[in-house]
């Protein structure tokens, strides 16, 4: 059983003359309850990979398997379908709807998903420590709120897959470690979680960590 499977992805840009080789040839696989973390240095290609994944974006070569069905090659509309029962996803920027609060927006996603649960909107709010500025909007949280807003939202409907680009870039030891118990939950509960991140904290806790460099797996 696997909950994500990547087989030789490869992902080209091309700026003018210039081409950047962002994915050459990766292949993972996930099973679930795992907890992975992607490491690599700037540009080495985690996003970009973590945006095939999801089926944000499409690879130039390669496919990718999410629970068994395969998301590549797939209308925008069915490969929405696909996340949309799979993943939570948590991008760099651009995980918040502007003009709701952070309430609002953890709400939004529960309603998504068919729910309504006030209980678990505060919770959520409360894990990533946000109480204070649950009824804040979007714009005007800082960098570290908005990080943590974006988060509850990725986790609000307990997703099969977790993937979040750097969730811990910007949060205070206090939310990381409370983070690091949830992943723990997670993994307890089969639920499936892949980060990329730089924090040595958050890696040791993963399962198996993954090395991203010039846009090709290391020896793991
Ligand atoms: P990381 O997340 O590890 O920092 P990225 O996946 O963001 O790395 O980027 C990998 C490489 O691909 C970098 O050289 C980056 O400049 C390039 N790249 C990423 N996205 C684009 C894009 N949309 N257009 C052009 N180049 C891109
Ligand atoms: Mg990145």
């Amino acid at each position: 059983m696997t909950a994500l499977v990547a087989h030789e992805l490869y992902r080209f840009f091309h700026i003018g003359e210039d081409e950047t080789f962002a994915l050459r040839g990766v292949s993972l696989c996930l099973a679930p309850g795992e907890f992975v973390a992607l490491m690599g240095p700037s540009g080495s290609g985690k996003s970009t990979l973590l945006s095939c994944l999801t089926g944000l974006d499409e690879p130039d070569g390669g496919h990718v398997l999410v629970d068994g069905m395969r998301l590549t090659r797939r209308s925008e509309a069915a490969r929405a379908r696909i996340r949309v029962t799979n993943f939570g996803i948590l991008l760099q920027s651009g995980n918040l709807f502007r003009h709701l609060s952070v309430e609002q927006n953890v709400r939004f996603q529960l309603c998504l998903a068919g729910k309504t649960d006030d209980a678990r909107v505060h919770q959520l709010i409360e894990m990533v420590g946000l109480s204070h500025r649950a009824h804040a909007f979007a714009t005007q949280l800082s960098g570290g709120e908005t990080a943590r807003a974006g988060l509850a939202v990725a986790l609000a409907v307990n997703p099969p897959i977790l993937v979040a680009d750097e969730p811990t870039a910007e949060v205070d030891a206090d939310t990381e470690s409370r983070l690091i118990d949830h992943f723990d939950t997670r993994r307890r509960a089969g639920l499936t979680t892949l980060l990329a991140t730089h924090s040595a904290a958050l890696a040791r806790k993963a399962d198996r960590i993954i090395r991203l460099h010039d846009g090709r797996v290391e020896d793991e």
